[in-house]
């Protein structure tokens, strides 16, 4: 059956590391005969350029329609406002995110065992690390009632965290499937000592582990996971969150890799539908200088491979190719701290992926 993508380089490094991408996913879909057809699309700064509006309704249509959307970066100095009324390159990711109903996040987070001295923690602490953070990412308290007002003690404002059960309990699906595809088990973090929304999350939680009894299922409060995902990181597999608490976890655990252009990441909804993009910006101080580091982006193929059209083994194989390559001693700028590594281009880098990936067939 045919597979449909939608690319979207955007700005910046965006079509740079595409380009590297489009390479891998050419030769794995003729070698595997997939049957993947894609179209390419414009976002952010280049469609505010184009068309003056960072995305086009005839893009949006198109993502809709397909299996999966790829995205670059977008933004940069050029579209930088603050001006209200004016469109900005960010607009058309929420707009993205909104329209497609994508409600989860998931950022993996792997230690390269040849980078493991780029990170800040120690070596033993590091070792075998391998985290998915599970965000939710339409509800919570960046969606529920604020505002400001004064009473007789002065100025004051407020935010409201609401959850419906159905939203808590569609993501703690996500979760314990996800989980299964990993190492079993799934941490579920919230505040249930202090805030109502958490209990109802527990509660929400524990209902749909019942469907999941082969996988383990953990609570832990927030204020305690920020401390062990420092102190003993390797102790998670999936980390099952708000949108709020898992927005400061998920940099927290990105940080433990060390690197910000080897982390790929996920938005999801519950048919498979997904948008795939590194976790990075479109780097506009070294866009066309060929300094990119294109593994995020590669890697975000991988996760498209295996979670929106269930190329399973495809993507162990491009995630293999990368591992490889960063142990034979190749590394981009962003990542060439020693002397003894290879340093290479993004197109270099890109190519030694490829050709990691043919010799493994
Ligand atoms: P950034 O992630 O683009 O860059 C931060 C630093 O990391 C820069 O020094 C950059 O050169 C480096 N870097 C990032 N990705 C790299 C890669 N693949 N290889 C090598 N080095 C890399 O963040 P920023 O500088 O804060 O933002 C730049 C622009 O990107 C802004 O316009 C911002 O709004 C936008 N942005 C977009 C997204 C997105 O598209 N999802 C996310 C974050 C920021």
């Amino acid at each position: 059956m045919e597979k449909n993508i939608m690319i979207l380089p955007g700005d910046g490094i965006g079509p740079e590391i595409i380009n590297e991408t489009v390479k891998i996913l050419d030769y794995i879909s003729f070698k595997y005969n997939l049957n993947i057809i894609y179209e390419y699309g414009d976002i952010g700064g280049i469609a505010i350029d184009k068309y003056g509006t960072p995305l086009k309704d005839d893009t949006l249509e198109k993502c809709k329609n397909s299996d999966a959307v790829l995205l670059g970066a977008v933004g940069g100095p050029k579209w930088d406002t603050t001006e209200p009324g004016k469109p900005r390159p960010e607009d058309a990711l929420l707009k993205v995110r909104k329209e497609l109903g994508l409600f989860a996040n998931l950022r993996p987070v792997k230690i390269y065992k040849p980078l493991i001295s780029t990170s800040t923690l120690k070596e033993e602490v590091l070792e075998g690390v391998d985290i998915l953070v599970l965000r939710e990412l339409t509800g919570g308290i960046y969606f529920g009632d604020r505002n400001r007002s004064s009473d007789e003690k002065g100025e004051y404002a407020f935010d409201t965290e609401k959850y419906y059960r159905f939203e808590i309990e569609r993501i703690a699906k996500l979760g314990f499937k996800t989980a299964r595809l990993r190492n079993k088990k799934v941490t579920s973090v919230d505040k249930a000592n202090i805030l109502e929304s958490s209990r109802l999350w527990r509660e929400a939680v524990n209902e749909i582990h019942k469907e999941f009894e082969d996988i383990e299922l953990n609570h832990m409060y927030v204020d305690n996971a920020s401390m062990q995902l420092i102190r003993n990181p390797k102790q998670f597999d999936v980390i099952l969150t708000s949108n709020m608490f898992g927005d400061i976890l998920s940099d927290e655990t990105a940080m433990i890799s060390g690197s910000i252009g080897l982390l790929p990441s996920a938005s999801l909804r519950e048919d498979s539908l997904g948008m795939y993009e590194p976790i990075h910006g479109s780097a506009p101080d070294i866009a066309g200088q060929g300094k990119a580091n294109p593994v995020a982006q590669i890697l975000s193929l991988a996760m498209l491979l295996r979670y929106s059209l269930n190329f399973i083994s495809q993507a162990d194989i491009i995630e293999k190719a990368v591992n490889n390559v960063l142990e034979k001693g190749y590394r981009t700028a962003d990542i060439f701290y020693d002397k003894k590594n290879k340093l290479v281009s993004t197109s270099e880098m890109g190519n030694l992926v490829l050709n990691e990936i043919k010799s493994l067939n």
